[in-house]
């Protein structure tokens, strides 16, 4: 059952394992209350060889009524605190939350329902995995209110798919699009990962150009990265599998393209979508707006009005969090690191930053920031890596192109200096 409002047991609040935050003494009025909601399932059947999201295998059947129950008393107690407000956006990702039954998901869904009001739009995603999907399932999802479905397609290629350990292969991933595609009425999007090893630069592209004639509004097509802990690293520094990142660069570059000819707008480094079907809640993060985590190993990050911020991570030991919602860490955000925060996530996106949002959040000009006029962002646009678009009289919107997008972390680096 959710908390009762009022029973103190609040992760914002003073407790023996985090620290009071600065709401606690001076009020909550100080700070921008989120209306987007991320939910972690952090369970999956089995590890992907390239994974390095918190995921634990479900060995108990137990687990999810518990941890629903969870999530719902420490979404109530941040309802109750005033960090939430009516909710725009609802994600709930993983980890792999198509494990929890359609029943499961509705009672999570209805459960946040009762804590804190949905706007009538409110965009309710779900990430999926393609081996969960069958009719009765999505018929169980629709009913449970989710609008967006998010499937980890990662590649369809029989090869690439083995070679990683994904629980789900290309034939089942093709019956799973199938069936969203038959009997899924609201949006849909697919996660696809250039250089998967294994795959080829044929088969990534006819799995690509497969993909794409399932029409999904939103694809997000990542490059590979070896990351330190994972399988992956640890074959590729045997020696076992050629490092596999400067192939995926090609093959993103290479889908990039395609995607763009065939209609998907690149609308953030990785996300491409059909207009008006870019990912609301995603936007949320890059546009630097609060937002609630629950969730074992969940983020959150509430804005102040003063520019500054704090940031929780729940503890990732589940058996801990199941106990005790309220065991995590606490980040104070200065102004200045908010404020290149701000200019490092806007910058992500080929919508950019607005002169005016930066000016409202910071009291600072965005021009003189970023060297409009004769700094760096003048230098950037002078090679055509950047570019100014006027939106109105007081506002002026600064992005990168999509070519100045391929070196966001060095543009990043000369605005620090
Ligand atoms: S399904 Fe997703 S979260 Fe789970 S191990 Fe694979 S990549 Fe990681």
């Amino acid at each position: 059952m959710p908390a009762k409002p009022g029973s103190g047991i609040c992760p914002l609040s003073a407790s023996p394992n985090c620290k009071p935050s600065r709401e606690e003494k001076t009020g909550p009025a100080l700070y921008i209350p989120a209306s987007s909601l991320y939910v972690h399932i952090p369970f999956c059947k089995s590890k992907c060889d390239y994974c390095d999201f918190f995921s634990l295998p479900l060995d108990t059947a137990e687990i999810p009524a518990r941890y629903l129950d969870a999530a719902l008393a420490e979404i109530a107690c941040h309802r109750e605190k005033g960090c939430l407000a009516p909710l725009k956006t609802l994600y709930i990702g993983g980890g792999t939350p198509s494990l929890f039954s359609a029943a499961q998901i509705s009672r999570l869904v209805s459960g946040i329902a009762g804590i804190v009001p949905f706007e009538p739009d409110c965009e309710i995603t779900l990430e999926a995995n393609p081996d969960d999907i069958a009719p009765p399932y999505l018929d169980g999802l629709r009913q449970a209110e989710i609008r967006r479905l998010s499937l980890g397609i990662q590649s369809l290629s029989k090869n690439a798919l083995c070679s990683v350990h994904r629980r789900s292969n290309a034939e089942r991933c093709l019956e799973a699009l199938d069936c969203v595609r038959e009997n899924w009425p609201g949006r849909l999007s697919c996660d696809l990962i250039a250089g998967v090893p294994g795959e080829t630069p044929a088969s990534f592209l006819k799995g690509l150009k497969t993909l794409a004639g399932y029409g999904p509004e939103h694809i997000s097509l990542y490059a590979i990265t070896v990351t330190e802990g994972t399988s992956l690293y640890r074959k590729v520094k045997a020696g076992l599998v050629p490092n596999p990142e400067e192939l995926a660069e090609t093959l993103w570059l290479a889908g990039r393209d395609y995607l763009e000819q065939e209609g998907w707008r690149q609308y953030e480094v990785s996300n491409f979508a059909k207009p008006g079907a870019e990912c609301r809640h995603n936007l949320t993060y890059w546009q630097s707006e609060s937002y609630i985590g629950a969730g074992s190993g969940a983020a959150g990050t509430l804005y102040r009005r003063d520019g500054s911020a704090f940031r929780y991570t729940n503890t990732t030991d589940v058996s801990g969090y199941l106990e005790q919602q309220t065991n995590r860490e606490i980040e104070e955000i200065s102004r200045e690191t908010a404020q290149f925060e701000y200019l490092m996530m806007g910058f992500r996106t080929r919508h950019g930053v607005s002169s005016k949002r930066f000016f409202e959040r910071f009291g600072v000009p965005l021009e003189k920031r970023i060297g409009a006029e004769s700094g760096a962002f003048a230098a950037w646009e002078k090679q055509g890596l950047a570019a100014q678009h006027n939106e109105a009289a007081a506002e002026t919107r600064y992005a990168l192109t999509a070519e100045g997008l391929l070196f966001l972390n060095r543009f990043l680096e000369e605005l620090m200096d």
